[in-house]
């Protein structure tokens, strides 16, 4: 039998290959979250995960980790998205698909549910997640304070384009004492928050991609040359991770890990 050290590495290994194409900053933070998964499992039960919308942007891949240690797996978003993600899934037992209009039968039915980006633009989906929760949360949103914002908002000025990146919404929850001030306030017991994913890299919201898109310079076709899953594993991993006291200015991200307070539904 596979060990789980072993198992872990190998689907490290597997997300680095299949992401490789968003570039190193992305696979780079799909890292970063699963560690933070598998010490989440470690210190808590999650049997049954659902990942509610924004898998435009995270595909689902990153549950990868928690079905590897036994739990059922849900995704959910508009069918059109779930489309697409279906075909991204690249292992043999797929997750469940739910659309929204589904939704309603799930209430209390997952351990965890968690959202990666969305809170910030549309803090009204914390009420369906609160409804579908029986137990805990995991938040993330932008980091505001990250040392690329300026950037972001300079692209935007100078290109007049309206922004579709993760890196928009209400700037009060995207730093941690706003976003834990509307979680206190929807009756969320808050039991971890920290900054994750802090590299060197800027997050500018756009990708070196998009801007050469933009200003009408040739790309390379996504996906024409791809290399192993070690060797972009040790790319990223080679990638400086700030340490706590400068992580408010190289967090890409922040997240809150809640439990939801049935008392007071
Ligand atoms: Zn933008």
């Amino acid at each position: 039998m596979v060990s789980n050290e072993q198992s872990t590495l190998n689907l490290k290994e597997q997300i680095c290959y299949q992401t490789q194409g968003e570039g190193i900053g992305s696979v780079y933070e799909r890292l970063q979250l699963a560690d933070l998964f598998l010490k989440l499992a470690g210190e808590f039960s999650f049997k049954s995960i659902l990942e509610l919308q924004g898998l435009e942007i995270t595909k689902g891949l990153d549950n990868i980790f928690w079905q590897n240690l036994g739990a059922e797996i849900s995704l959910c978003d508009a069918p059109g998205v779930l489309e697409i993600v279906k075909k991204c899934w690249f292992l043999p037992d797929p997750p469940e698909y739910v659309t929204s209009s589904h939704l309603a039968e799930k209430e209390r039915t997952f351990d965890l549910v968690w959202n990666f980006a969305q809170i910030q633009q549309k803090p009204e989906l914390l009420e369906d997640m609160k409804k579908l929760s029986h137990k805990y949360l995991l938040i993330f949103v932008p980091n505001y304070f990250n040392w690329g914002t300026p950037f972001h908002e300079i692209y935007h000025l100078i290109f007049r384009k309206p922004c579709q990146h993760a890196e928009r919404g209400f700037k009060r929850l995207r730093h941690r004492a706003g976003l834990r001030k509307f979680l206190q306030s929807q009756k969320l017991k808050i039991i971890k928050e920290d900054y994750i994913d802090a590299p060197l890299l800027p997050d500018i919201g756009f990708s070196i991609r998009e801007l050469k898109q933009t200003i009408g310079l040739k790309v390379k076709e996504l996906g024409s040359e791809k290399i192993s899953g070690l060797h972009v594993m040790e790319k990223a991993l080679k990638m400086i991770n700030f340490e706590k006291n400068k992580m408010m200015l190289f967090s890409h991200h922040l997240y809150f890990f809640c439990e939801v307070n049935l008392e007071n539904h």
